[in-house]
């Protein structure tokens, strides 16, 4: 039976005075009121919703300590010092700290002076954790990054299989499971392993209207990245993510070499070295990284303008929780990704080597499929990104790139008739590269050592340019009408589909692609996802800026905890004048204004 408490504070009073926030978003209300008197309630909210408040404002309104259970030890000084900023009596134990340092708080524990506890699994279920937490007034107990439980997931962690102990040694203190993974085998999964069976489920719609999709075809990848980055979102933070770790540093060096702040992230770096990264990522402005997966689960950092990918993800589960870290702060963002043919022949040939049963390839293999259909789509990305997992969605979203630049279609069958033959005439054995090159009438080495001047298909594809030979082999790769052959250094075959194409019989039709760099400079509607500062505000908003970073670096945390880029941004287009004026601004309560109030009114005085 849970005991119902009656709050001394309102939710709604914590959400104004305390984050500064005048109302609440969606859902947040409800389950906030759920928490509160006492329910279990899971949630389903993409990065950027605002879960973090469904748990925080129950632990401040409930009596006792809220056990906030998160993965992410490099994270918890950050959302502990994000925590105290704004006067939330808050702290960690990990293994970060020392016995005196456990100590003290401990002691701060038993006297009732903690409002919130951040504490790792493996933490948590340590006998002497237990027996302390028995000892205490507990609120809730707040499962962060509840997915991890999932053997399914790709986060699992095998100590959050222990959380069961939680609804068995403290049956009465609600908890809140929260997750920005949406489907329903996780869901099911989370619910199982942290006995959720009662309780309230709250799912939101997992779009994100902020991140502006682009996708298109690779052409010169490090030109094409370069190029996207300054035209879009040059001096603002983002993520690159490569496949391998030596595409990782040669993409660091590269962008370093071009001006940028790129650093690189990966597994085969040292643990200290990626820390440093990471925090230099977080703590300054403008920084690239440039990283495989082993990055970002978790991270934070709500002004991420811009994620990257240079390679194609596996499935659009790992696109779409990759590109989520773009625009937390709801601001503008773009998820920016180009991809070829030989994106698709490697992840076959790599699920195709991987050591699981058929049924793991099989599955493995349909969820690449439905990524290359999120490529290849010629209507609005966004509507399959939701459709996906299972959401109703418009036909168009108008922040896609094909929302805003419509695809053009051509009638491929006569270039698909003689890209099938050079297969054919070649024998089979041959991948794209060489194909294109026989198609062209190229000269090189490998042509005269297989005699292919001398096929019938020698230099019929001349009015194509290489690119377009591209576009049209990927195509008809991913829509069937060519097999990549792993076993065979990804040569290409034919099968039973190409025969209509190949003798006429059946008309294709092809998405036209256009090279990302000049659909950018052309006249198109390519509107860019920028944060919009007036020209005429610069200097105004480079000042504020630069009293966030002081202000950050003199408390030794990073710029975002002090202020948002929406708070900045709202105190630049509102130019507040006083307390008053500066209380209205969102994201500003009344800890916050104490402590950096007067530093920025002085700054908007100034101007
Ligand atoms: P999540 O954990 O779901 O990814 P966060 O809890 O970090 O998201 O919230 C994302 C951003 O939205 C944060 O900057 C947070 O302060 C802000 N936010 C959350 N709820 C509200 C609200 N009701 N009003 C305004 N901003 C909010
Ligand atoms: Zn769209």
């Amino acid at each position: 039976m849970n005991i119902k408490q009656t709050p001394a504070i309102s939710a709604l009073e914590v959400l104004q005075n305390t984050f500064g926030y005048s109302a609440f978003r969606d859902q947040q209300a409800e389950i906030i009121d759920q928490a509160i008197s006492g329910e279990n309630v899971l949630v389903l909210m993409p990065t950027g919703g605002g879960k973090s408040l469904c748990y925080q404002i129950p632990a401040l309104v409930r009596n006792g300590v809220g056990i906030v259970i998160s993965p992410l030890i490099a994270l918890m000084q950050d959302q502990v010092s994000a925590l105290e900023q704004l006067g939330v009596r808050a702290c960690f134990l990990n293994s970060t700290l020392d016995f005196q340092q456990v100590q003290v708080i401990e002691k701060a524990l038993h006297a009732g002076e903690i409002d919130l506890l951040y504490i790792a699994p493996e933490r948590l279920i340590q006998p002497r954790t237990l027996n302390l937490l028995s000892q205490l007034q507990i609120s809730l107990f707040a499962i962060d990054e509840a997915h991890c439980v999932s053997q399914w997931g790709h986060d699992f962690r095998s100590d959050y299989l222990s959380l069961s102990l939680l609804q068995e040694q403290f049956p009465h203190v609600p908890r809140i499971a929260l997750t920005a993974t949406a489907d329903e085998r996780t869901k099911q999964e989370i619910i199982e392993r942290l006995h959720l069976h009662s309780a309230k489920k709250y799912v939101s719609s997992f779009d994100r209207p902020n991140i502006q999709y682009r996708i298109s075809q690779k052409e010169n990848v490090k030109k094409q990245l370069v190029h996207f980055i300054q035209q879009n979102h040059a001096n603002e933070c983002g993520i690159v993510y490569c496949l391998s770790r030596k595409r990782v540093e040669s993409f660091a060096e590269h962008l370093t070499k071009q001006g940028f702040t790129a650093l690189p992230y990966h597994a085969g770096l040292s643990a200290d070295l990626r820390q440093t990264h990471q925090n230099r990522f977080l703590r300054e402005d403008n920084i690239i990284i440039v990283a495989t997966i082993a990055f970002g689960m978790g991270i934070d950092k709500p002004d991420v303008r811009f994620v990257a990918h240079v390679d194609l993800p596996k499935s659009i589960e790992a696109y779409y929780q990759e590109t989520g870290r773009a625009g937390r702060d709801g601001l503008p963002s773009t998820a920016w990704m180009i991809y070829g043919l030989q994106d698709v022949v490697f992840l076959s040939k790599m699920m195709q080597d991987s050591q699981g049963s058929e049924q793991f390839k099989r599955s493995e293999r349909n969820k690449l499929d439905a990524m290359l259909g999120l490529c290849e789509v010629i209507g609005c990305r966004r509507k399959v990104l939701r459709n996906y997992f299972n959401e109703q969605a418009p036909e168009q979203c108008g922040n896609c790139d094909n929302c805003l630049t419509p695809v053009k279609t051509w009638d491929a069958s006569v270039a698909a008739q003689k890209a099938l033959s050079t297969v054919y005439r070649s024998e089979q054995r041959f991948g794209a590269v060489h194909l294109i090159d026989i198609l062209i009438g190229s000269n090189n080495q490998k042509i005269k050592q297989f005699n292919h001047q001398n096929l019938s298909t020698y230099g019929i594809g001349k009015a194509l340019d290489a690119n377009t030979w591209r576009s049209v082999f990927r195509q008809l790769v991913v829509r069937g009408f060519l097999t990549v052959d792993v076993e065979n250094f990804g040569a290409l075959k034919l099968n039973e589909t190409s025969r209509p194409i190949l003798t006429g019989q059946e008309n294709l039709q092809l998405r036209q692609d256009v090279a990302e760099s000049i659909s950018n400079n052309g006249k198109g509607n390519a509107k860019k996802a920028k944060i919009a500062v007036d020209p005429i505000d610069m200097p105004l908003w480079i000042k504020l800026k630069a009293c966030r970073k002081q202000l950050a670096d003199e408390n030794n945390v990073p710029a975002f905890v002090v202020f948002s880029d929406a708070t900045l941004l709202e105190m630049l287009n509102h130019h507040p004048a006083n307390k008053q004026q500066m209380l209205a601004i969102s994201g500003i309560g009344l800890t916050k204004f104490d402590r950096f109030g007067q530093e920025f009114l002085q700054v908007l005085e100034c101007d």
